[in-house]
């Protein structure tokens, strides 16, 4: 039936989390369209993606980028609207043609478009965490006005969804368990992660991620920036929230219910489960996932998360604690610290230090309107370039 076909803007479509998606859309001509598909400045990936799927609108962030895009799509004989800058986001997130909206962007880049499609009521499927850690009042406010529905894609917070109870009746919730894989320096002293290079912090033992997250899973800011997003999603207290370190990452996350009960989620480390469950809900679709396998794996371990060794995990707790713009100053701090990070400018070490002291030199105030966060954003960076330009590399 061609009439139910659903129309997705993949934001982020060249990206670990997009292509993932691209992936599960693939296997579904006949539910799923990739209508609209954007990247940052990568025009031949973007063009291999259009050449495969025929989007309605392609979108090229950087405008350098813009006339390539445009030659490119002309040569391949395709129809797909060539658009540039930040602003298409904006408008292919709010166009009604598009009922779902991936938004898989990385970084507070992301908050714009996925406010846009919160705000025109769509179906999205939130992947970017830190427009949630930034806006996060703001976001689940105006998705609540607008009637857009939120399924969160970060494993964590999709297997809570799905434990969640039906009814709503949060009351009954003890804890949100967040369970972590420890990332790949799980049990390592703090001395032996001096000279860290950027090549080790990206393998990830469980997960193939982009650069960004993978430091951020490295330095355990993946799972605080976690807490805070699960703060928002299911509306539940800093204390709620506990991190266990599950080194297999087959548990995704757990509910603990007063009675007792606790729920969780399981499957392999593989991404495309929790966008089929986004693509698909309140229905199941085949996400190319393989079975679980419990006897090949036949143990899970777990472990306390170590914030001596991962003091950003305690830093998100303490920003959540703060509230505020708070964590928009630790996302933006720890976006500039890591990119640093990647281009060897700054310690691995010194990615804590540069957040605690942004964190530290910028007073959390109130949100009052989105004005507040995006001044707050570009001043926590501005300060943590500072931060980082002081802690030369030797
Ligand atoms: P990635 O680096 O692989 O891809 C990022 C995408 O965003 C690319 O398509 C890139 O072109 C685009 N992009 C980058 N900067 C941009 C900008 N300034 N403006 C517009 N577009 C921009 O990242 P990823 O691993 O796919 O992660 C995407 C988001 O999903 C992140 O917020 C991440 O935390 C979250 N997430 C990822 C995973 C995972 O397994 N990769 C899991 C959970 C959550
Ligand atoms: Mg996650």
């Amino acid at each position: 039936m061609a009439g139910s076909i659903k129309n997705i803007a993949v934001l982020g479509a060249t990206g670990s989390i997009g292509l993932s998606t691209l992936d599960v859309i693939a296997r579904h001509p006949d539910k799923y369209r990739a209508a609209v598909l954007s990247a940052y400045s990568k025009v031949d990936d973007l063009l291999d993606l259009c050449k495969k799927f025929k989007p309605d609108i392609a979108i090229i962030v950087e405008h350098n980028a813009y006339p390539a895009l445009q030659e490119g799509l002309k040569k391949l004989g395709l129809a797909t609207r060539a658009m540039s800058g930040a602003q298409a986001l904006i408008e292919v997130a709010a166009a009604p043609e598009f009922d779902t909206v991936l938004a898989a962007i990385v970084g507070a880049a992301g908050m714009p478009s996925t406010l846009a499609a919160a705000k025109a009521g769509k179906r999205l499927l939130l992947a970017n965490k830190e427009s949630v850690v930034v806006a996060g009042e703001i976001l689940m406010r105006t998705a609540k006005e607008n009637g857009a529905k939120i399924l969160p894609i970060d494993s964590e917070h999709n297997a809570i969804y799905q434990c969640l109870p039906v009814d709503g009746k949060h009351h009954a919730i003890r804890r949100l368990l967040l369970t972590a894989s420890g990332g790949p320096f799980r049990g390592r002293t703090r001395e032996s992660l001096a000279a860290i290079t950027p090549e080790q912090a990206c393998a990830h033992p469980n997960w193939v991620m982009g650069r960004k997250i993978s430091v951020d899973s490295a330095t355990l800011m993946n799972k605080g920036l976690e807490v805070i997003e699960a703060h928002h999603l299911f509306n539940i207290d800093a204390e709620k929230i506990e991190v266990v370190v599950h080194p297999q990452s087959i548990i995704h996350s757990l509910v603990d219910y007063v009675d007792g009960s606790v729920l969780a989620q399981l499957g392999n480390p593989d991404m495309r489960t929790a966008i089929a469950y986004g693509l698909a809900w309140p229905e199941r679709v085949d996400s190319g996932v393989a079975p679980l396998d419990l006897i090949a794996l036949s143990r899970f371990d777990f472990e306390k998360a170590d914030t001596d060794v991962f003091p950003c995990l305690a830093l998100a707790f303490h920003a959540l604690k703060l509230g505020g713009t708070a964590p928009a100053i630790l996302n933006a701090a720890n976006e500039i610290a890591v990119e640093a990070f990647l281009n060897e400018k700054l310690r691995f070490l010194d990615i804590a230090n540069v957040i605690e002291s942004t964190l530290s030199a910028i007073s959390a105030e109130p949100v009052r309107d989105l004005d507040v966060l995006l001044a707050v954003d570009s001043q926590a960076r501005a300060k943590a370039q500072e931060f980082v330009n002081k802690m030369v590399m030797k």
